[in-house]
């Protein structure tokens, strides 16, 4: 077992650490937070991005990408996310639910048509699943329901809460295609439905208060137009196909959210060794000191159950579980880092100057998104032989 990274990934760490360093960290992720008209990274930090090369890694050579794994798909959101949560996720949406979601549903025309495209970083994705009804009991208020006419399907419903549709150009989207069974999770199909020039689409963006700089939309679908082309899988066999893409993405969170708990540490430590107080650094003092230690200690434990989730998945095993725990791990871990950055900064904590409250914003939506915290601690229960809660 060896814990440490190789030297292609530490050599990717550190170039995207420098980049959001000198890029992100500090006014681009101040400003992408503060202004109201901001809900996606603008084109210029898009182009920088792939000139990074980092759309490719998510796409395997044969298909014009660079053939990244999916442990370089955690390092590249990690350090995104250490200088603004915001930019990882207009990032991450793309690679995971595009990129990542067609290699483990799609076909090879589809691989063929939309991979490249990916790698080009000339095409957008958003994963449309939550329903008003809830986001939990997703396959009891899932109501979007799928016509068919010859080999167009016509879509009805309604999304909410989806993370940068308003930039997307197809949305990644579990809809209902059989009215007729009783069994939920086999009425239901995935398509990528194209956003662009689809006049049954409209999408509005919801003002919140956690990662800003990512809108989460409303989305409703009136008589919304899809090929049956763009069906990932099996017609009702959707429901399958997700679970595949939700364990890349619940690894992914849990890699957002250590990187925002590596910034608040590393701001949290800062402070500490800077500010004063009686005549010492407040960093001399035990109570802060073991503020710190905590969050050293608990970060550690998320990257290492996150790289336990990831080494499950890259070797084709199930990780169900472990890619939840890394979730819930991590998130909590984020949250309770910000939570004692904002102790240990006390007043300037709260100002906007200091990024000690985006991280506790930030951190808290990862507790219930993209699956609450309450259900995963039901997961794990279960799988030590206790009745199914709900
Ligand atoms: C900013 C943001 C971005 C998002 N982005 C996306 C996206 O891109 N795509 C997408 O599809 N969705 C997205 N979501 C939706 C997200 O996945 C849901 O919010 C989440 O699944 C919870 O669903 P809900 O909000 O409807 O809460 P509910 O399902 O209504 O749950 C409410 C509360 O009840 C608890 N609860 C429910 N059932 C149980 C149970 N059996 N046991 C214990 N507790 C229970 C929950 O844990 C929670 O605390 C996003 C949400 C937000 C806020």
């Amino acid at each position: 077992m060896d814990f440490g990274f190789t030297e292609e990934q530490q050599m990717l760490r550190d170039n995207i650490r420098k980049f959001v360093n000198k890029e992100i960290k500090g006014s681009y992720a101040q400003d992408l937070d503060e202004d109201p008209e901001k809900m996606f990274i603008d084109e210029a930090m898009w182009k920088k991005i792939k000139d990074l090369g980092v759309f490719a890694m998510a796409v395997p050579e044969e298909y014009g990408g660079a053939g990244g794994t999916i442990m370089d798909d955690v390092i590249i959101n990690e350090e995104f996310a250490r200088g603004s949560a915001a930019v990882a996720m207009s990032f991450g949406a793309t690679t995971g639910f595009g990129a990542r979601t067609i290699l483990f549903s799609g076909n090879e025309e589809q691989k063929r048509y939309f991979l490249p495209k990916i790698a080009e970083a000339e095409i957008r994705f958003a994963l449309a699943v939550t329903e008003p009804g809830g986001g939990t009991d997703i396959l009891g208020a899932l109501k979007t329901f799928a016509r068919r006419e010859g080999d167009t399907f016509f879509v009805n419903g309604q999304k909410v809460f989806i993370t940068n549709a308003h930039q997307a150009d197809y949305l990644l989207t579990l809809v209902k295609t059989d009215k007729e069974t009783a069994q939920r999770a086999k009425a239901l199909t995935l398509f990528l439905i194209p956003v662009r020039d689809n006049p049954g689409i409209t999408i509005r963006p919801l003002k919140k208060f956690t990662i800003k700089g990512a809108s989460a939309c409303e989305i409703f679908f009136d008589e919304a137009r899809v090929p049956a082309s763009h069906m990932l899988g099996e017609l009702h066999n959707g429901w399958y196909e997700l679970l595949k893409t939700l364990n890349h993405e619940r690894i992914i969170v849990a890699a957002l959210t250590n990187g925002i708990g590596q910034a608040a540490l590393e701001d949290m430590v800062a402070y500490a060794k800077s500010r004063e107080a009686f005549g010492r650094p407040i960093g001399q003092y035990q109570a802060i000191q073991h503020k710190i230690a905590d969050t050293i200690m608990e970060l550690e434990f998320a990257k290492l159950i996150t790289c336990k989730a990831v080494w499950l998945l890259e070797a084709g095993r199930p990780c169900h579980l472990e890619a939840a725990m890394a979730k819930l791990v991590s998130s909590e871990m984020a949250f309770k880092a910000a939570t004692r950055g904002l102790d240990i900064l006390a007043g300037y904590g709260v100002t906007l100057e200091y990024d000690m409250q985006r991280y506790f914003r930030d951190s808290r939506q990862c507790t219930f998104s993209p699956i609450s915290n309450e259900m995963v601690r039901n997961f794990i229960a279960e799988q030590y032989g206790l009745p199914r809660s709900y």
